[in-house]
């Protein structure tokens, strides 16, 4: 018999939604593999390759798998619209991009000026750049950090331009370390918060209070962007947020500069900030490389939506912190009414490089066996943990508007399964 012709192959697996050249693809490989019915499957696993909205069930709040903070809704035009990125709508002359929504964030955090960039690396980057290519920045060795995906301080710093004076040693760096190591060359002492280990023991560091008295600017950069360790959006100062660096106070105790990510702490879209006095953040702004790292429209529109958020008082809302906050409690009665597994406390976590080790407690639901593939292959994708031979799925991350599709799911995975005893 002779093989299909890839046209007709393809034009056999349209109602997989795919557009036509994807499903020819997958056709062609099927063909050049001498297994025709494969072609399904392999379209299959194209499908699979394609960015879509999933549920996460993991309990990590911020999963860099998973794009970090949730994206909330946020206002949408309901028509092809064009924004005023960088129109000035009063006098109809050409305006700012970093108007609105850094401009916002500025304001939110008490900071003098603010501008938005690709991502916390960008930030750091473009500061590091503006301010001390040709020069010198002072760095504690305690602080040459690796962020995943390779974000490593002194690689960055390499690439900035500027040299790199390391100072102190791993578990302690005194001021007097900051101190000998100042000269006409110097353009900066960094901080850079450790967001992903901690140095315990036998250790010492200096404050950027303490810091910001040698006169150089310090440049903060904080990693999870707290915007305010008081949080009154969540009523005051929470226990679990203890030891996360925030902008406010970190721009109050006299960093001259801070640098956050967009998605971390903040909530928001995937950017960073570049925060502090406003004749520094015009220098980054100014430099070259600014307009290679700026972003897009729609993401300034959900960055400034998250801003008018904190201004507004109404951050709790934001679905990072809706989501931070539920009680175990709820988060269990929302388990049982799912009517599928078992109810079993959980311990998720941040993630993304805040709150290092520390734990969430949470609660959801457990079902024997291994279910991630069939759970991932679901509409909407769901992603859980497997443990100890169980699927587990920690409802903190969920939406309570996803629990009818996750209660589906799950109904599907275990006919008649037996609850887990946990
Ligand atoms: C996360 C982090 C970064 C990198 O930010 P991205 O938004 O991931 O680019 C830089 N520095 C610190 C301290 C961080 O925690």
């Amino acid at each position: 018999m002779r093989p299909p012709s890839v046209d007709a192959l393809a034009r056999s697996l349209s109602d997989l939604g795919l557009p036509h050249p994807l499903l020819v693809d997958a056709a062609r490989l099927a063909i050049a593999a001498g297994d025709p019915g494969s072609a399904r499957g392999r379209a299959g696993i194209l499908a699979a390759t394609l960015l879509r909205p999933v549920i996460n069930a993991t309990g990590i709040l911020l999963h860099t798998n998973l794009g970090r903070a949730p994206a909330g809704p946020f206002p949408t035009p309901s028509a092809a619209r064009y924004a005023n990125v960088e129109l000035d709508l009063a006098t109809g002359g050409r305006g700012s991009r970093d108007r609105h929504a850094a401009g916002l964030l500025a304001r939110a955090a008490g900071a003098e000026a603010a501008i938005a960039v690709n991502n916390g690396a960008a930030a750091i980057l473009l500061v590091l750049t503006a301010l001390g290519a040709g020069r010198e920045v002072v760095v504690s060795r305690g602080e040459l950090v690796e962020i995943g995906g390779g974000f490593r301080i002194p690689e960055v710093m390499a690439s900035s331009g500027a040299s790199m004076v390391e100072v102190g040693t791993t578990n302690r760096t005194r001021l007097d370390d900051y101190r000998r190591a100042l000269g006409d060359r110097t353009a900066a002492c960094l901080k850079v918060h450790p967001s992903n280990y901690r140095i315990v023991g036998f250790t010492e560091e200096v404050t950027v209070q303490e810091l910001a008295e040698l006169g150089p600017p310090v440049i903060a950069d904080l990693g999870s962007g707290l915007l305010d360790a008081s949080t009154p959006w969540l009523g005051g100062p929470q226990r679990w947020l203890a030891g996360e660096p925030a902008v406010r106070q970190t721009l109050a105790e006299g960093a001259a500069l801070v640098t956050f990510s967009g998605d971390k702490l903040l909530g928001g879209p995937q950017a960073g900030i570049i925060a502090g006095r406003a004749d520094l953040v015009a220098r980054c702004a100014r430099h070259p490389l600014a307009r290679a790292l700026r972003p897009g429209g729609l993401i300034l529109l959900h960055l400034q939506h998250t801003a008018l958020a904190y201004l507004r008082g109404e951050a709790a809302g934001l679905p990072l912190w809706a989501m931070a906050t539920r009680t175990v409690a709820s988060l269990r009665s929302r388990a049982a009414a799912l009517g599928a597994g078992g109810v079993v406390d959980l311990a998720g976590a941040f993630g993304g490089g805040s709150q290092p080790g520390r734990e969430l407690p949470s609660a959801g639901v457990a079902l024997a066996g291994d279910h991630a593939a069939a759970l991932r292959a679901w509409d909407p994708p769901i992603v859980a943990r497997v443990s100890g031979g169980a699927t587990l799925l920690d409802l903190r991350t969920v939406d309570p508007s996803d629990d009818e599709v996750v209660g589906k799911a799950l109904a599907s995975c275990s006919p008649g399964l037996p609850a887990l005893p946990v």
